[in-house]
């Protein structure tokens, strides 16, 4: 009967933390993905009605960005 109880500390590793910056606290989750963020990866609605979601998602939502899952590469068609 060893009192080894590990408990979980409050500054989790994953939990809370947003997806992209790991060391940034969450403070909003994405309707869409589903994803925590933080400030700086969510996008505020423009309108009450509109729901909260990430960057991503965003674009994708305002038809900018295709729905697709491709790696962001900077190196766009080269001439
Ligand atoms: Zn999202
Ligand atoms: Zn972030």
């Amino acid at each position: 009967m060893g009192a080894a109880t590990i408990g979980t500390l409050d500054g989790s590793t994953t939990a809370g933390a947003c997806a992209k910056h790991v060391d940034t606290r969450a403070v909003g989750t994405c309707r869409d993905c589903g994803g925590t963020w933080c400030t700086e990866c969510l996008v505020p609605p423009s309108s009450r009605r509109q729901p909260l979601r990430c960057v991503e998602c965003a674009l994708v939502a305002a038809g900018i960005r295709p729905r697709s899952h491709r790696p962001v590469d900077g190196s766009g068609a080269r001439p």
